[in-house]
């Protein structure tokens, strides 16, 4: 699923299926979908055309979003693109690469780690704030 950009909708408006399609340049199915499967609320169910009023998508879309978020509990998690979750670094395949960059106002250092995916064997990234340097 992209990131649907949710400040395309206006909340205290009302929306046509077919307008949801093309604000975010999908099929007008998959708006039906939602519907049908998903949840997502229509002004009244018998009435045609159907219309989704703009807070309910937003919060709708807030809501499919956040369950797909992947959360990075620990320091050695890592999530892998090819199997959609979080996983850990095979052992001793993990590397930490400073990138140089400085992070926020307390210029903290941007350190890379690298690893390779326990499960499917790709290499898999993530950025995390370093310690203080002064
Ligand atoms: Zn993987």
């Amino acid at each position: 699923m992209p990131n649907y950009n949710t400040r395309l909708i206006t909340s205290r408006r009302s929306y046509l299926i077919s307008e949801i399609a093309s604000l975010f340049g999908i099929h007008q199915r998959t708006c039906h979908r939602w519907i049908r499967n998903d949840g997502l609320r229509v002004i009244e169910e018998d009435v045609r055309p159907l219309l989704v009023m703009g807070a309910d998508l937003i919060s709708f879309l807030k809501a499919k979003r956040a369950k797909r978020k992947a959360i990075l509990r620990k320091e050695d998690d890592f999530y892998c693109m090819k199997c959609h979750k979080v996983v850990k670094a095979k052992r001793g395949s993990e590397k930490a690469v400073k990138t140089g960059k400085k992070i926020g106002k307390a210029g903290l250092e941007q350190i890379k780690r690298i690893g390779i995916c326990e499960i499917c064997g790709t290499k898999v990234n993530r950025f995390l704030r370093g310690v203080k340097q002064d």
